[in-house]
C-alpha cells in the first residue's frame, strides 16, 4: 500500500480578484510557471512508496489560471493516473462549463462563502471595497444543480466578530437554496490582528453553534443529515463523533498527510505556509521540487506529528499569531469548548 499523502497541493497563483480583509496570502501577482507545476506533479508522484489521495490546486484564486489548471489536471491524470483533485476557490469565476469539467475530472471544489449578503460583504470584498455576495449568489445558483454529480463540495465559512451573529441564518440560507447533499460546511473563526474575539463575540459564537446543532437535528429527523464541522478534519466532524478524543486524534496531518508547494517550487508542510508572506516561514521549508526527492522530504516530516493540545488550534495560526507551533490560540480553545458542548447536546437529542 505504501505511504499515503491525503492532500498534496500546489499554490498555483497568488493573484486574486478579491481583497478579503482577513486574507493571509502574499499577493505578488505571480503564478506558477508550467515548469514548476510539472516538477511539482513529478515530485509528488516520484516515489513508488507514496500514494497521493488528492491533488490540490490552491491560490490566490486558482480559477484565474484556468488553462494552467487544465494542463496540470490532464498531465497528472495521463502520466500518473491521479484521479482525485481538490480546488479551493472564492467561487466568483465558477461557470457551468467549469463545473462540468470538475465533474468529468473528479475535482472537488472548496468554496469560500461567508454567508448571507451582510456577512459575505463585510469581509469578502473587491479592491474598491465592494462586496462580492451579488456575484457569488448567482454562481451558487448554478452550482446547486450539480451537487449530486460533483465528487463533493466544501463550503468554507470564515467567521469574524462582525459576522458571527449571521452564522446559523447563513447556513439555513444555503441549505434552503439547495446547497446540500454531498456538502460539508466548514465553519471556522477568521484569524486576523484586526479582530478581537472578546467575551461577548465568543458567547455569540456558542449561541450560533447551538442553533447549528438545531439545524442539524431538524434535518436529521427528516432523514437529511448534514455535515457541519469546525475545522478541517477535526474530531467533532459531524457532531456525532465522540468529543473526548481530542487528545490523540486532533492532528490535521500537517507535513505527514498533507504537503504543499509554493509558487516558486518550495515544499512546505501545509498550504498555509506555502502561501503566506510572513517572515520566518522558510524555517518550515522541507525542500524544493527541483532538487529534492520525496524520500528525503518525508524524513523531515515526523516533527509535525500530532502535537496534542496544540492541534486544538491550527499549527500555522499558532506559529503565525503566537510565534510557537505548540501554543494554541485562545479563540480556538474557547470555540472548541463550545463545539464540544454542542456535540454533546446533539448526541443527547438525536432520535
Ligand atoms: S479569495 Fe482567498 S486568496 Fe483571494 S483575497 Fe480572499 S482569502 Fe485571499
Amino acid at each position: 500500500m505504501g505511504y499515503l499523502i491525503k492532500l498534496f497541493s500546489i499554490h498555483i497563483t497568488d493573484r486574486c480578484n478579491l481583497r478579503c480583509r482577513y486574507c493571509y496570502v502574499e499577493k505578488r501577482r505571480k503564478s506558477m510557471t508550467w515548469e514548476t507545476v510539472r516538477k511539482s506533479i513529478d515530485f509528488a508522484c516520484s516515489s513508488q512508496n507514496v500514494r497521493i489521495g488528492a491533488f490540490g490546486l490552491f491560490g490566490g484564486e486558482p480559477l484565474l489560471e484556468w488553462a494552467l489548471i487544465r494542463k496540470a489536471v490532464e498531465y497528472a491524470e495521463q502520466k500518473y493516473g491521479i484521479r482525485r483533485f481538490d480546488i479551493a476557490t472564492n467561487g466568483l469565476l465558477l461557470s457551468r462549463e467549469k463545473i462540468l469539467y470538475f465533474i468529468e475530472h473528479n475535482i472537488a471544489p472548496a468554496i469560500s462563502v461567508d454567508g448571507i449578503g451582510i456577512a459575505q460583504d463585510l469581509n469578502r470584498v473587491f479592491g474598491d471595497g465592494r462586496g462580492s455576495f451579488a456575484i457569488l449568489d448567482k454562481k451558487l445558483d448554478i452550482l446547486k444543480g450539480y451537487m449530486d454529480a460533483l465528487p463533493k463540495v466544501e463550503i468554507i465559512m470564515s467567521v469574524s466578530p462582525g459576522t458571527v451573529k449571521h452564522v446559523s441564518e447563513s447556513i439555513r440560507y444555503l441549505l434552503d437554496k439547495g446547497i446540500r447533499g454531498k456538502v460539508r460546511f466548514n465553519v471556522r473563526p477568521a484569524i486576523s490582528s484586526m479582530y478581537e474575539w472578546d467575551e461577548s463575540s465568543l458567547l455569540e459564537y456558542e449561541k450560533q453553534l447551538f442553533l447549528l446543532g438545531d439545524i442539524f437535528l431538524e434535518n436529521y429527523a427528516q432523514g437529511k443529515p448534514i455535515n457541519i464541522s469546525p475545522h478541517e478534519d477535526q474530531p467533532v466532524d459531524n457532531y456525532l463523533l465522540k468529543a473526548i478524543e481530542l487528545k490523540d486524534s486532533a492532528s490535521c496531518g500537517m507535513g505527514r498527510e498533507i504537503m504543499s508547494v509554493s509558487i516558486d517550487g518550495k515544499i512546505y508542510p501545509c498550504y498555509a505556509f506555502a502561501s503566506c508572506s510572513k517572515a520566518g516561514k522558510d524555517e518550515f521549508s522541507l525542500g524544493d521540487v527541483s532538487t529534492d526527492s520525496m524520500e528525503e522530504v518525508l524524513k523531515k516530516c515526523t516533527v509535525y506529528g500530532n502535537r496534542h493540545n496544540a492541534c486544538l488550534s491550527c499549527l500555522f495560526w499558532n506559529w503565525s499569531e503566537n510565534a510557537s507551533l505548540d501554543e494554541p490560540l485562545d479563540v480556538y480553545r474557547e470555540i472548541y469548548k463550545s463545539w464540544l458542548k454542542v456535540s454533546a447536546y446533539v448526541v443527547r437529542n438525536i432520535v
